[in-house]
């Protein structure tokens, strides 16, 4: 990638924009002709085949964050995402992190989990024991349900039972359930995972005398995490008000806030996700999914956390750390399919799912610094709402050049909504019209 091609890009006209992404080398002359074309479509056929009662497209903005330095690889992310400030925000944090070195990677080996859950069990302790006893020939059984996977040098791998028990007087019953580690290669792995889990459960009734009443693999990936870290020296965080110590520690302080009070670490994981969900969906892949396992991870002590910690190291510089469950994949579901998902593969060079991995997991840390660092220097909106304008801007009717124009006047405007929004439009235009 010949980055010299991409500098000040968020400067750039839309379609110089595209042509130096072809310049840079990070799309191809065809990819150029669709982004230009504006024919990055799913198309009526294949649409129709993915859901059922398809009736159209529901667009959202593509972009692209820079300045992303991942294990000393310079990369460039595609993002889908409606909300304003988020990709300047991404590139802004990522720009600050890449000058200091970047982001730090590590990955676990990428196991899904599937589970068989029983009811009617007689005796666990003895239905437990058989089912470990027989661990070898269950895990057989789930690769003969699926014996791609095996010959893709994937398949089940490990088995765990869990007695289910609620210790409280809710009424509820005890159920038994067998967990099946899977190694689903490239893929994220619902449908392979769900196959297994229905060719093992008469098996496995046969095996305790229960009556099996769920099989489904389980989206709490825990088996399937990413790490990312940085360290950011604190020249690299002052403000025109505060010096780069006052906002490291002002991160960190923040971030203890957020781990101790759910309600603010509902909105600091939200952030995360801003960039998280957003090269998630780029990707083709299932968002409510990591949406699910990342909150439940959020909330592995019992309480639901922040999922960064931002700390200070022997040095002084700020050190920030993020861990989530990442099961996403680069083949399977739409993502062979959706041509935007197939675009956004070939900005991030098709990378192998751990990298994607720790694309992602880089990206949610990023979004984070980006978020709190503004939360605790100039405050949230002096960013946000100047990208916001320009969305007023087009909700109040404005077109090409008036954006923009809209936006400059709205944003020194002491009340920044659509009704203003308007009004500055209808003037423009009444002088246009003189
Ligand atoms: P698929 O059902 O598409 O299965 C993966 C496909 O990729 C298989 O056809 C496999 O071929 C093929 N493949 C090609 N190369 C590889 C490779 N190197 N490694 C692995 N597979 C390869 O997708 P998933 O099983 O990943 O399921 C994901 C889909 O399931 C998503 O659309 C998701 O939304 C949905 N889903 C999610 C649920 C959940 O999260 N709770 C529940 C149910 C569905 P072959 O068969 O020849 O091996």
């Amino acid at each position: 990638m010949d980055t010299t091609h991409l500098t000040k890009f968020y400067k750039k006209k839309h379609t110089d924009k595209i042509e130096a992404l072809y310049l840079a080398g990070v799309i191809s002359k065809k990819e150029k002709e669709t982004l230009l074309n504006r024919t990055l479509e799913l198309d009526s056929e294949t649409g129709n085949h993915l859901i059922e009662n398809y009736i159209g497209n529901y667009s959202m903005p593509l972009g692209v964050a820079m300045n992303y330095v991942i294990d000393a690889e310079e990369m460039v992310v595609p993002m889908a995402i409606e909300e304003p400030s988020v990709i300047a925000a991404s590139s802004f944090a990522a720009k600050i992190i890449g000058s200091a070195g970047g982001f730090n990677t590590e990955v676990t080996q990428r196991r899904m989990i599937g589970q068989v859950t029983l009811k009617n069990i007689a005796n666990f302790e003895e239905a437990s024991r058989k089912i470990e006893t027989a661990k070898q020939d269950i895990l057989s059984r789930a690769n003969e349900a699926y014996p791609s996977i095996v010959k893709r040098g994937g398949g089940a791998r490990d088995l765990e039972v869990r007695i289910l028990k609620d210790d409280s007087d809710s009424g509820i019953p005890t159920f038994l359930s067998v967990h099946i580690h899977i190694d689903t290669q490239e893929a994220m792995g619902a449908n392979i995972v769900n196959t297994m889990m229905e060719g093992i459960s008469p098996y496995i009734e046969e095996l305790t005398g229960g009556t099996a009443l769920l099989r489904i693999l389980t989206n709490y990936a825990t088996e399937c995490l990413a790490t990312a870290t940085c360290v950011i020296p604190t020249n690299k965080l002052k403000t025109a008000t505060f010096s780069g110590e006052e906002v490291r520690d002002r991160i960190i302080e923040a971030t203890q806030v957020a781990t101790i009070d759910p309600y603010r670490a509902v909105t600091h994981n939200k952030g995360i996700m801003n960039g998280v969900d957003a090269v998630v969906l780029a990707s083709g892949n299932d968002w409510r999914a990591i949406e699910a396992g990342v909150h439940a991870y959020a909330s592995r002590s019992g309480q639901y956390r922040s999922l960064t910690t931002w700390q200070k190291n022997d040095t002084g510089d700020l050190v920030g750390e993020l861990t989530l469950p990442l099961p996403v994949g680069t083949v399977g579901g739409a993502i062979s399919i959706h041509p935007g998902a197939q675009l956004a593969h070939s900005i991030m060079n098709h990378p192998n799912a751990h990298t994607l991995e720790r694309i992602i997991v880089s990206v949610g840390l990023a979004q984070n610094f980006a978020a709190v660092r503004a939360l605790v220097t100039e405050g949230i909106q002096t960013g946000h709402m100047g990208l916001h304008a320009r969305s007023l801007a087009i909700s109040a009717g404005a077109k090409g050049d008036h954006v923009q124009q809209v936006a400059d006047i709205l944003k020194h405007s002491k009340h920044k909504n659509l009704q203003r929004a308007k009004n500055i439009l209808l003037n423009l235009l009444e002088e246009f019209d003189k």
